[in-house]
C-alpha cells in the first residue's frame, strides 16, 4: 500500500494515518512530524526549519524532498507507507512522482479529507498532543481522562506553537494558496479519492478503507 494522505492542517490525517500505516503493516511518513523531530535533535535542517514553522509558512521545497527522498529510499519504506503532510505544493508532487518512477513504485491513491474551514479552526486551536508519543487529544470533544496527561503513555500534553489562532488562520491561507492546486494535478491524473474528513473517527476511518480497496 502506498498512499497519500492530501488535506489541510487540522483534517485528522495525522490520526488516521497513525492507526492504518499500523493495521496495513506499512510506514507512517509525516514531514511534520520529521521536522519536529529534527527541531527537537538541534539538527541543522531543524534550525532551518524552525523559521517556516513557527509562522506557519511552508519550509521551503528543496529542504523537503531531500528528506524525503532520504526517507523514501531507505529499505524499509519498501513495504509501501502513508504520506501524511507530503507532498504540499506542486514542485513537491512532481518531485515525487520523479522519486517513485526511479525506485519502479507508483502512488496507488492520493486520499483528499475534506473538512469546513470552522471545524478546523475549531480543531486546531483545541488540538494537544503528547510530547512522549504524539496522540492527539482535543479540550472538549476528545479530552484525556486527566487534564494534560497522556492516556495512551502518562506523557505530557502540550500544544503546538503553530496551533495558536493566529498561526493557524496563516497556515490555512497557506493551504489555499499552495496545497489546493494539489486537488486538480491529482485529479487530472485519476488518482484523486474524497472522502469526508467530518463525523467519528471509526466511520471516517471506514471511508479511507473503502477508497483506497483496502480489507479490514
Ligand atoms: P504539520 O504537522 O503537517 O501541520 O506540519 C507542521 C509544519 O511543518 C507546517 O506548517 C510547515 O511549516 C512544515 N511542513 C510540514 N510538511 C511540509 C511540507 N511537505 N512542505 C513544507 N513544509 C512542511
Amino acid at each position: 500500500m502506498r498512499v497519500a494522505f492530501l488535506g489541510p492542517p487540522g483534517a485528522g490525517k495525522g490520526t488516521q494515518a497513525r492507526e492504518l500505516a499500523r493495521e496495513w503493516g506499512v510506514l507512517h511518513l509525516a514531514t511534520g512530524d520529521m521536522l519536529r523531530e529534527a527541531v527537537a535533535a538541534g539538527t541543522a535542517v531543524g534550525a532551518e526549519a524552525k523559521r517556516y514553522m513557527d509562522q506557519g509558512a511552508l519550509v521551503p521545497d528543496d529542504v523537503i524532498i531531500r528528506l524525503m527522498a532520504e526517507r523514501l529510499g531507505a529499505a524499509d519504506a519498501a513495504k509501501g507507507f502513508i504520506l501524511d503532510g507530503f507532498p504540499r505544493t506542486i514542485a513537491q508532487a512532481e518531485a515525487l512522482a520523479k522519486l517513485l518512477k526511479d525506485l519502479g513504485q507508483t502512488l496507488d491513491a492520493v486520499v483528499y479529507f475534506d473538512v469546513s474551514e470552522p471545524e478546523l479552526l475549531r480543531r486546531l486551536t483545541g488540538r494537544r498532543v503528547c510530547r512522549a508519543c504524539g496522540h492527539t487529544y482535543h479540550l472538549t470533544s476528545s479530552p484525556p481522562k486527566r487534564a494534560g496527561v497522556c492516556d495512551a503513555c502518562g506523557g505530557e500534553l502540550y500544544q503546538r506553537d503553530d496551533d495558536r489562532e493566529a498561526t493557524v488562520r496563516n497556515r490555512l491561507e497557506v493551504y489555499r494558496r499552495q496545497t489546493v492546486p494539489l486537488l486538480d494535478y491529482y485529479r487530472a491524473r485519476n488518482q484523486l479519492t474524497t472522502v469526508s474528513g467530518e463525523g467519528p473517527v471509526a466511520a471516517i476511518r471506514e471511508a479511507i478503507r473503502n477508497a483506497v480497496g483496502a480489507e479490514r
